[in-house]
């Protein structure tokens, strides 16, 4: 019964299945970026250090941080946004180097 088992099992090994699960309409990405996009429009002018950019659009999980910062590397190409790595945050006042401040362009 055992080795009878064993036969046929390879039968199966090479089935596997990849998928992708999707935890929110956040998945999409547009939604994402307009949303944080947002929190810039309501401070135009003002840099946004990536903490303060976070917490004015209300995103506080560490992935999407990492959201943010690709984003940002997105908006360098961008004609409303611009995007430097170096200066004063507009929102705390701290000082960044080598990071992302972020403002809409006025
Ligand atoms: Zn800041």
């Amino acid at each position: 019964m055992a080795l009878w088992r064993e036969r046929t099992g390879p039968a199966d090994h090479g089935c596997i299945i990849i998928f992708l699960i999707a935890p929110s309409e956040m998945t999409s990405g547009t939604a994402f970026d307009n949303y944080a996009l947002t929190a810039l429009r309501a401070h135009p002018g003002q840099w946004h250090c990536l903490p303060c950019w976070a917490r004015e659009a209300g995103l506080n999980a560490p992935e999407d941080t990492g959201r943010l910062r690709m984003l940002a590397g997105r908006l360098r190409f961008s004609r409303e946004h611009e995007l430097t790595r170096a200066g004063f945050c507009g929102r705390c006042g701290t000082m960044i180097k080598d990071d992302v401040l972020v403002r809409e362009g006025g």
